[in-house]
């Protein structure tokens, strides 16, 4: 492994997929979809000498077109459910008192520490599915719909592009399944990406960028910097605030929830007399030590985001070894996506609100964007 103790899967020789995908691939009675993380985009570009940090997304959707890639979606998209549903949990605890602090579920090798060594969180720990499994639960809902209509009869493999060795794990979990069934099919990281890209012999760095597919084809700036540590709470607060314009999406930046540092605390005012209190850690150590302080009483959180590794995303164990300015340059690249975005909120994305009338309408929402 490429990363230090904060990486729990380091110890884990991970297995190449690529033989797998190239199968895929090569098979026409499959659709390939893939799914491309937020942070995969800021980091892809250091295998074929871009600056650190550049956004190369719309080469990694030509790429893969390229590669014979069906359908290519963008899992910022459905990070934009991950905030809506978060964001309606954590006002419903916030209400009833129950259950607080709640912590994130997204980073899979977070939710397996807190298993192993902190069952007694686990009522703590919010019963969103990450926005790959989320993605993935919905896309295959939606082929089986299809299928029903008779508009296809091929298979559909979801195939997630991710900074995180442990995504790869995440999606054997058994209380990820539907109907018995793994909802992503495979998790390659950005670096087996890289490897696919020069297997093939495609020239990347003069690929002209192209966008994602449609019905999904809009994700929100706020789902875009889940790559980076603090991104998951500024996005949940951009949904429980609703800004109405730049100046308060500003406000809500300079709550201190941006930065690297490994523990954050940031004092959010919530309608008359509220002020809620919220914490953004990275590296497992460091929730640790915040977890010790939560359970002796020496602190009080009403939310609290975790990701393992250093940074969050930006810094995962699938992506290119980060050196030098690697991580700051990665975290600007991320906020500059969400700068650039036309749509900020996930509530103003226009895919969330046709999902939720559509495919994630009554009970929906529920069987396929949580935990069983
Ligand atoms: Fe994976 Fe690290 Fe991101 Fe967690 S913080 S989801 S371990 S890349």
């Amino acid at each position: 492994g490429q990363c230090s103790a904060v990486c729990p899967t380091a110890a884990i020789t991970i297995r190449s997929n690529l033989p797998e995908l190239w199968e895929m691939l090569n098979d026409d009675n499959i659709i390939v979809q893939a799914q491309i993380a937020p942070a995969v985009r800021v980091a892809l570009g250091d295998d074929f000498n871009f600056p650190y940090g550049t956004n190369v997304m719309g080469k990694i959707v030509a790429a893969l077109r390229k590669l014979g890639f069906d359908e290519v979606y963008d899992t910022a998209t459905s990070a934009d459910l991950t905030v809506i549903e978060e964001a309606a949990e954590f006002v419903e605890r916030l209400n009833s008192g129950e259950k607080l602090p709640l912590f994130t579920s997204c980073c899979p090798a977070w939710v397996k520490y807190a298993e192993n060594k902190h069952p007694e969180l686990m009522d703590n720990i919010s019963s969103c599915k990450s926005p790959m499994e989320m993605f993935g639960s919905v896309l295959k809902e939606k082929a089986k719909k299809d299928a029903a209509g008779k508009k296809n009869n091929k298979i559909v493999k979801n195939i997630a592009i991710m900074p995180c060795t442990a995504k790869k794990y995440e999606i054997q979990r058994e209380d990820l399944k539907m109907n018995g069934e793994q909802v992503v099919d495979l998790s390659i990281t950005t670096h087996e990406l890289a490897t696919l890209i020069i297997e093939s012999g495609l020239n990347f760095k003069d690929l002209q960028p192209e966008a994602v597919d449609m019905p999904f084809g809009i994700a929100s700036g706020a789902g875009v910097i889940f790559g980076v540590t603090g991104g998951v709470t500024e996005a949940v607060i951009r949904n429980v605030v609703n800004p109405e314009n730049r100046s308060e999406l500003d406000e809500i930046a300079f709550t201190g929830v941006r930065g690297l540092e490994g523990v954050k605390e940031v004092k959010l005012p919530f309608g008359e007399e509220r002020v809620l209190s919220i914490a953004i850690v990275n590296g497992l150590r460091n929730a640790e030590n915040l977890i010790k302080a939560i359970q002796s009483g020496e602190a009080y959180y009403d939310f609290v985001e975790v990701m393992a590794c250093q940074g969050g995303c930006i810094a995962g164990a699938g992506q290119p070894f980060v050196i030098g300015r690697a991580r700051p340059e990665r975290s600007e690249g991320m906020y500059n996506a969400d700068k650039m975005s036309n749509v900020r909120t996930s509530q103003a994305n226009p895919v969330t609100e046709a999902l939720y009338n559509d495919l994630l309408s009554g009970d929906n929402a529920h069987r396929l964007l949580h935990y069983k």
